[in-house]
């Protein structure tokens, strides 16, 4: 009798998820009445907008007088009729994964899904300060996938991420932790050497589910012992990279201080040079002439300095830090000037995870106009990550990730610190917007 009972549930227990699946929900469909749009490709503004969504797409963006007749009824209406609306803003260099606290001893307690759970965090706080994708360049034990992963299921929120896994690092380099004594025999995930070493590592992390590969192409500030002026891994190691990443359809980020670390990662085909620190001319000329991009990560200078002493960071790290970012800040105003193209990245984790809008000023202070700071967060951006058929613009078919200001951020990029709403795929994220 009771086989009898149990066949029955689960019969209509089919029956139910078999009309489920029948019938699949009609994808929502939102109106946004944008008071203002920004095209960031030109600068110019589009007044009394609607923006129709579909689903996590946009459909159409038209004028409200012409659109109003075609919006469905039932559609569901968001008021920014008094703000300015921009794509969604795009971050090419965080760890998520990390805080300004993992780079001295305190880091080596924390464990990898300690990691993870640290990106979960972080992910929602960088989500809510607008940037709705990420480049993730660099986390240990495949943390960085994990959280992708997690985002991609809907099980936390966060931007959408390319991640990179563990970076590569030669022995001893900046993406090995060099303060423990030799009896630990530690060496980080990423760590590979040698022409073959080095083709290996690319693979495994793109076994283990790497969309980009980060490697260091140079020493650092915030590792021990290793000099960011000089380059680390040889033109072959370089190269063989470069090559095996892109044979497998994977974009190359190179980590890079030293000129002459810039050159040869250049070279060696990659398609971001990370930080820049010591760019000098020869290495301008050759981004130029080959499409390379510039991620420069200059706000964090400004932090870092502040609160160089409170991070449990080495002595080594800390004089680093003092000596390498105010050099930094003059070439890098310098490569604003020579027009390399220019894609955002803060590097956050070496500061507070959800301050990444301050970028754009730091670059404006710099001397990169503010249109072209805008296009580093948005359109080139999401042309260095190999999206732009998804992101950086406001057009139909692209994902509606969508933030909005109170005021014009072409004239005061500084408002792009505290944005007042933030779409994800047609999801509200965030709506502090006064005017609904
Ligand atoms: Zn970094």
């Amino acid at each position: 009798m009771k086989r009898v009972v149990f066949l029955i549930w689960i019969f209509s227990l089919a029956q139910v998820c078999f009309a489920q699946a029948k019938a699949p929900a009609t994808p929502a469909e939102v109106a946004i009445h944008a008071g203002r749009v920004l095209d960031v490709r030109t600068g110019k503004y589009a007044t009394d907008q609607i923006i129709w969504i579909e689903g996590d797409r946009i459909k159409a963006i038209g004028s409200a007088s012409e659109m109003a007749s075609k919006i469905p009824v039932g559609a569901k209406t968001i008021d920014l009729s008094k703000n300015t609306v921009l794509p969604g803003l795009i971050d090419c260099h965080t760890h998520l994964t990390m805080t300004p606290y993992s780079n001295g001893l305190s880091g080596v307690r924390l464990s990898y899904p300690r990691q993870a759970l640290t990106g979960a965090r972080n992910a929602r706080v960088t989500l809510e300060a607008g940037f709705t994708t990420v480049r993730n360049v660099g986390a240990a034990g495949y943390a960085d996938i994990a959280l992708r992963d997690a985002i991609n299921a809907g099980d936390v929120p966060g931007p959408r991420m390319v991640v990179s896994g563990p970076p590569l690092s030669i022995t001893g380099g900046h993406g090995d932790t060099n303060f423990l004594a030799p009896q630990f025999n530690w060496s980080d995930d990423g760590v590979a050497d040698g022409v073959e070493g080095v083709q290996k590592k690319v693979r495994e992390n793109i076994k283990y589910g790497a969309d980009v590969i980060k490697f260091m192409a140079t020493g650092g500030v915030l590792s021990e012992g290793d000099n960011p002026a000089l380059a680390q891994y040889s033109e072959e190691e370089m190269k063989a990279i470069v090559d095996t990443a892109h044979s497998l359809g994977r974009k190359v980020a190179a980590h890079a201080h030293g000129a002459g670390g810039i050159k040869l990662a250049v070279i060696a085909g990659v398609d971001s040079i990370e930080h820049g620190s010591y760019i000098n001319d020869e290495d301008i000329a050759l981004m130029k002439e080959r499409g390379t991009y510039l991620v420069p990560t200059v706000y964090l200078e400004d932090w870092l300095i502040e609160n160089v002493n409170a991070l449990g960071l080495t002595p080594n790290m800390i004089e680093k830090a003092k000596t390498v970012l105010p050099i930094a800040q003059q070439n890098l105003s310098h490569a604003f000037k020579s027009g390399v193209k220019v894609a955002l990245g803060t590097d956050a984790a070496v500061y507070p995870h959800g301050l990444n809008g301050h970028e754009f000023g730091k670059m404006v202070d710099m001397g990169l106009p503010p249109l072209e700071a805008i296009q580093a967060g948005t359109v080139n951006a999401a042309d260095l990550l190999g999206w732009s058929d998804r992101v950086g613009t406001l057009e139909p078919g692209k994902f509606a990730d969508i933030v909005a200001v109170d005021g014009d951020p072409v004239a005061n990029v500084h408002l792009l610190e505290n944005v007042s709403f933030v779409m994800k795929g047609g999801a509200v994220v965030k709506d502090a917007s006064a005017t609904h």
